[in-house]
């Protein structure tokens, strides 16, 4: 052959080989994202990642329930890979809908601890929300805190501000109890808990936490990155964080996560997506914009966060806050927790 012929067979070659490797390349290169976190907390992680790897991201968000509903109608045809969503109650229940698929992942298993994903690889933990006790620091002294049981307690009467029972926030506080304590012994302690609140519930945290502040309440429950919100904005609001149960099973732990899609069709892209956002790189990434705790064990906190101090969390799988949410809705209603 000579040079010439060489050199243009050469081209040939490439040019097919290019040719064929496209498809895939093109596959692997793109992915469609359904996410109820919000655009805000979400788009930089996904711009961080389009320019490490040049994977092309496409998304909406909205509220999870439309979101499932959507997914649900579309069925087969849906364009989504991946759904990102918060609270274990909301996979869990996407998970029940036949929504998810489940994916083999050494990584995914090494990164996130086992209580904080689906024991079916249906789901997986991102982030960590922790929802804890909030007092008064004028009021109360953290030595006079205890347990969420204790909250119950006649000595708190008129002192207690608790969030709406609509949040699923609280249905998976209560499921996770019933899960530890059984269901006679929570329904006694939330019995306890609407006995002794200060006022009527709040629909957010935010005013929950306020209401504290304020002097209206001197003990409340709720989450931490709402805390972290109202300090950043005022540090001198009298108000502090207790962790509660350090001496039994530890605070009441919940997650932001995600899962690949029934029906994706980047499935092996949406997976090396859920890798690298547990990754030591992404963790942070994904839990500081919140003020939440990376669910890798290896990555530490924002340091606003690492300075509300360390805690046991509980360890029972948060799968419990799905399965037994019917049963804690019920129980809150038959206490007249509104
Ligand atoms: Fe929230």
């Amino acid at each position: 052959m000579s040079i010439r012929n060489r050199y243009l067979a050469a081209i040939a070659t490439l040019i097919l080989s290019v040719m064929s490797s496209a498809p895939t390349a093109y596959a692997r290169d793109e992915l469609v994202i359904y996410s109820a976190r919000n655009e805000q907390l979400i788009k930089p992680l996904f711009d961080a990642y389009t320019q490490a790897t040049g994977t092309e991201i496409r998304f909406i968000t909205d509220k999870e329930g439309p979101l499932m509903q959507r997914l649900k109608s579309e069925g087969p045809n849906s364009p989504a890979d991946l759904i990102i969503t918060v609270d274990a109650g909301n996979l869990w229940q996407a998970a029940q809908e036949d929504l998810l698929k489940p994916v083999q992942s050494k990584v995914l298993e090494s990164n996130i601890p086992p209580h904080l994903r689906d024991s079916g690889n249906r789901w997986f933990g991102l982030s960590i929300r922790a929802r804890t006790v909030v007092f008064n620091t004028r009021k109360v002294s953290a030595g006079e805190l205890s347990t969420y049981e204790d909250l119950a307690d006649p000595k708190w009467r008129g002192r207690l501000c608790l969030r709406t029972s609509n949040k699923v926030y609280n249905q998976s506080l209560v499921a996770m109890m019933i899960a530890e304590l059984g269901e006679t012994r929570t329904e006694q302690v939330v019995k306890g808990w609407v006995a002794n609140l200060a006022t009527d519930v709040f629909p957010d945290d935010t005013k929950m936490m306020e209401a504290i502040a304020a002097g209206q309440c001197d003990v409340g429950i709720g989450n931490t990155y709402y805390f972290g919100r109202l300090k950043e904005k005022d540090a001198s609001l009298p108000i502090a964080l207790f962790w509660p149960n350090q001496q039994g099973s530890g605070v009441h732990v919940n997650i932001s996560g995600a899962g690949v899609t029934r029906f994706a069709k980047h499935e092996q892209a949406a997976i090396r997506f859920l890798e690298w956002l547990s990754s030591a790189q992404a963790q942070n990434l994904f839990a500081d914009a919140n003020l939440e705790y990376p669910v890798n064990p290896a990555v530490k906190a924002h340091p606003t966060v690492e300075g509300w101090g360390a805690f046991k969390q509980n360890l029972i799988n948060v799968s419990k806050a799905g399965e037994l949410q019917v049963q804690a809705v019920k129980l809150m209603d038959r206490v007249g927790y509104k």
